[in-house]
Protein backbone atom coordinates (compact mmCIF):
# COMPACT_ATOMS: atom_id res chain seq x y z
CA UNK A 1 0.00 0.00 0.00
CA UNK A 2 1.33 3.24 -1.03
CA UNK A 3 0.15 6.87 -0.27
CA UNK A 4 -1.10 9.76 -2.44
CA UNK A 5 2.17 12.41 -2.72
CA UNK A 6 -0.67 15.30 -2.80
CA UNK A 7 -3.45 14.57 -0.08
CA UNK A 8 -1.69 11.27 1.95
CA UNK A 9 -4.38 9.10 1.49
CA UNK A 10 -3.99 5.45 0.91
CA UNK A 11 -4.30 4.33 -2.43
CA UNK A 12 -4.35 0.79 -3.92
CA UNK A 13 -4.60 2.00 -7.97
CA UNK A 14 -2.23 4.43 -9.89
CA UNK A 15 -5.42 7.19 -9.77
CA UNK A 16 -6.06 8.29 -6.00
CA UNK A 17 -9.76 7.96 -5.01
CA UNK A 18 -9.54 10.75 -2.41
CA UNK A 19 -8.30 13.45 -4.97
CA UNK A 20 -8.35 11.74 -8.38
CA UNK A 21 -4.73 12.70 -9.14
CA UNK A 22 -2.23 10.11 -10.69
CA UNK A 23 0.73 9.58 -9.07
CA UNK A 24 2.20 11.07 -11.78
CA UNK A 25 0.15 14.14 -11.84
CA UNK A 26 0.67 14.39 -7.62
CA UNK A 27 4.33 14.39 -7.77
CA UNK A 28 3.88 17.33 -9.87
CA UNK A 29 1.67 18.95 -7.39
CA UNK A 30 3.77 18.03 -4.45
CA UNK A 31 6.79 19.58 -6.13
CA UNK A 32 4.96 22.63 -6.29
CA UNK A 33 3.62 22.76 -2.62
CA UNK A 34 7.32 22.32 -1.69
CA UNK A 35 8.45 25.29 -3.78
CA UNK A 36 6.29 27.44 -2.17
CA UNK A 37 6.87 26.02 1.24
CA UNK A 38 10.44 26.53 0.82
CA UNK A 39 10.03 30.14 -0.66
CA UNK A 40 8.27 31.06 2.16
CA UNK A 41 10.63 29.61 4.75
CA UNK A 42 13.16 31.05 3.08
CA UNK A 43 11.20 34.72 3.25
CA UNK A 44 11.05 33.86 6.99
CA UNK A 45 14.31 33.13 7.42
CA UNK A 46 15.55 36.27 5.52
CA UNK A 47 12.40 38.99 7.68
CA UNK A 48 14.17 36.97 11.04
CA UNK A 49 17.45 38.41 10.82
CA UNK A 50 16.68 42.12 10.75
CA UNK A 51 13.76 41.61 12.77
CA UNK A 52 16.31 40.09 15.53
CA UNK A 53 18.12 43.44 15.61
CA UNK A 54 15.42 45.36 16.33
CA UNK A 55 15.07 44.65 20.17
CA UNK A 56 18.71 42.44 19.92
CA UNK A 57 18.42 39.99 22.48
CA UNK A 58 21.33 39.32 24.86
CA UNK A 59 21.90 35.74 23.51
CA UNK A 60 21.82 36.64 20.23
CA UNK A 61 24.75 35.06 18.53
CA UNK A 62 23.08 31.70 20.71
CA UNK A 63 19.61 32.12 18.97
CA UNK A 64 21.43 32.84 15.85
CA UNK A 65 23.22 29.80 15.70
CA UNK A 66 19.84 27.38 16.66
CA UNK A 67 18.01 29.19 13.69
CA UNK A 68 21.69 28.83 11.34
CA UNK A 69 21.29 24.81 12.31
CA UNK A 70 17.30 24.60 11.74
CA UNK A 71 18.31 26.74 8.59
CA UNK A 72 20.15 23.84 6.83
CA UNK A 73 18.37 20.70 8.77
CA UNK A 74 14.97 22.19 6.99
CA UNK A 75 16.46 22.69 3.97
CA UNK A 76 18.32 19.48 4.21
CA UNK A 77 14.75 17.67 4.44
CA UNK A 78 13.05 19.37 2.06
CA UNK A 79 16.12 18.11 -0.70
CA UNK A 80 15.44 14.74 0.87
CA UNK A 81 11.92 14.29 0.49
CA UNK A 82 11.98 15.73 -2.93
CA UNK A 83 14.41 12.91 -3.78
CA UNK A 84 12.01 10.36 -2.11
CA UNK A 85 9.20 11.64 -4.28
CA UNK A 86 10.98 10.96 -7.66
CA UNK A 87 11.27 7.80 -6.30
CA UNK A 88 7.34 7.24 -5.02
CA UNK A 89 8.80 6.58 -1.83
CA UNK A 90 6.93 6.99 0.98
CA UNK A 91 6.94 10.91 2.47
CA UNK A 92 3.76 11.50 4.31
CA UNK A 93 5.60 11.74 7.71
CA UNK A 94 8.78 13.85 6.82
CA UNK A 95 6.36 16.06 4.26
CA UNK A 96 4.24 17.13 7.84
CA UNK A 97 7.41 17.50 9.72
CA UNK A 98 8.85 19.51 6.91
CA UNK A 99 5.22 21.26 6.74
CA UNK A 100 5.20 22.38 10.81
CA UNK A 101 8.70 23.81 10.33
CA UNK A 102 8.32 26.23 7.75
CA UNK A 103 6.53 29.22 10.33
CA UNK A 104 9.33 28.46 12.63
CA UNK A 105 11.50 31.45 11.36
CA UNK A 106 8.09 33.91 11.24
CA UNK A 107 7.41 32.77 14.72
CA UNK A 108 10.60 33.34 16.06
CA UNK A 109 11.02 36.85 14.55
CA UNK A 110 7.53 37.81 15.78
CA UNK A 111 8.57 36.48 19.27
CA UNK A 112 11.61 38.46 19.53
CA UNK A 113 9.80 41.57 18.28
CA UNK A 114 7.27 41.23 20.60
CA UNK A 115 9.23 40.59 23.25
CA UNK A 116 11.10 43.66 23.45
CA UNK A 117 7.87 45.72 21.50
CA UNK A 118 5.73 44.62 24.49
CA UNK A 119 8.27 45.24 27.41
CA UNK A 120 7.39 47.51 29.65
CA UNK A 121 9.48 46.40 32.99
CA UNK A 122 12.10 48.87 33.81
CA UNK A 123 15.32 48.88 32.47
CA UNK A 124 18.60 47.60 34.53
CA UNK A 125 21.46 49.15 34.30
CA UNK A 126 24.94 47.36 34.48
CA UNK A 127 27.93 48.33 34.23
CA UNK A 128 30.71 46.51 32.60
CA UNK A 129 34.19 47.01 30.68
CA UNK A 130 34.81 46.48 27.23
CA UNK A 131 37.32 44.10 26.20
CA UNK A 132 37.03 43.86 22.60
CA UNK A 133 35.10 43.91 19.61
CA UNK A 134 33.94 42.53 16.49
CA UNK A 135 31.77 43.47 13.40
CA UNK A 136 30.06 40.70 10.94
CA UNK A 137 29.67 41.23 7.34
CA UNK A 138 27.69 40.28 4.37
CA UNK A 139 24.04 38.88 5.52
CA UNK A 140 24.11 39.76 8.89
CA UNK A 141 26.15 42.88 9.24
CA UNK A 142 26.01 43.42 12.54
CA UNK A 143 28.45 44.28 15.72
CA UNK A 144 29.18 43.03 18.87
CA UNK A 145 31.04 44.94 21.84
CA UNK A 146 32.45 42.19 24.27
CA UNK A 147 32.32 43.32 27.51
CA UNK A 148 32.86 41.81 30.67
CA UNK A 149 29.87 39.74 32.72
CA UNK A 150 27.16 40.73 35.42
CA UNK A 151 26.45 37.39 35.42
CA UNK A 152 27.06 34.38 37.81
CA UNK A 153 29.62 31.52 36.38
CA UNK A 154 29.89 34.02 32.71
CA UNK A 155 33.36 35.70 31.92
CA UNK A 156 31.93 37.73 29.35
CA UNK A 157 28.87 39.09 27.22
CA UNK A 158 28.99 39.53 23.47
CA UNK A 159 26.34 42.82 23.36
CA UNK A 160 24.53 43.02 19.48
CA UNK A 161 25.39 47.25 19.25
CA UNK A 162 24.46 49.48 15.68
CA UNK A 163 27.19 50.56 13.85
CA UNK A 164 27.35 54.01 15.85
CA UNK A 165 28.25 52.59 19.52
CA UNK A 166 30.56 49.86 17.68
CA UNK A 167 32.87 52.88 16.66
CA UNK A 168 32.58 55.19 19.78
CA UNK A 169 33.43 52.89 22.39
CA UNK A 170 37.03 50.86 22.92
CA UNK A 171 39.10 48.61 24.56
CA UNK A 172 39.28 49.61 28.36
CA UNK A 173 36.11 51.80 28.14
CA UNK A 174 33.59 51.82 31.10
CA UNK A 175 30.13 51.16 29.76
CA UNK A 176 26.81 51.10 30.94
CA UNK A 177 24.70 48.28 29.00
CA UNK A 178 20.43 49.04 30.04
CA UNK A 179 19.17 45.53 29.63
CA UNK A 180 15.22 44.67 29.72
CA UNK A 181 13.75 41.69 31.13
CA UNK A 182 11.78 40.60 27.76
CA UNK A 183 8.12 40.29 27.71
CA UNK A 184 8.77 37.01 26.58
CA UNK A 185 11.31 36.43 28.99
CA UNK A 186 14.43 36.82 26.63
CA UNK A 187 16.58 39.38 28.05
CA UNK A 188 17.50 42.21 25.52
CA UNK A 189 19.69 45.44 25.18
CA UNK A 190 18.34 48.49 25.20
CA UNK A 191 20.81 50.89 25.09
CA UNK A 192 24.56 51.11 25.59
CA UNK A 193 26.52 54.24 26.61
CA UNK A 194 29.34 56.08 28.74
CA UNK A 195 29.28 55.98 32.25
ZN1 LIG B 1 -4.68 11.95 -3.25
Amino acid sequence: MTRCLDCGAERATDQCSACGLTSAAAEVMLRRRLFHRTAWFLLGAVTFLPASQLYPPLELDAILIFVGVLFFLVLGLAVWIERRARRHAEVEIMKRVYFGFVPVPWLLAALLFANGKFDTAPRTPRVASVVGKFSMRGVLRSSRLVVTSWREGQRFERVPVGRDDFYRFRRGDTVVVEIQDGRAGIPWVYAVYRR
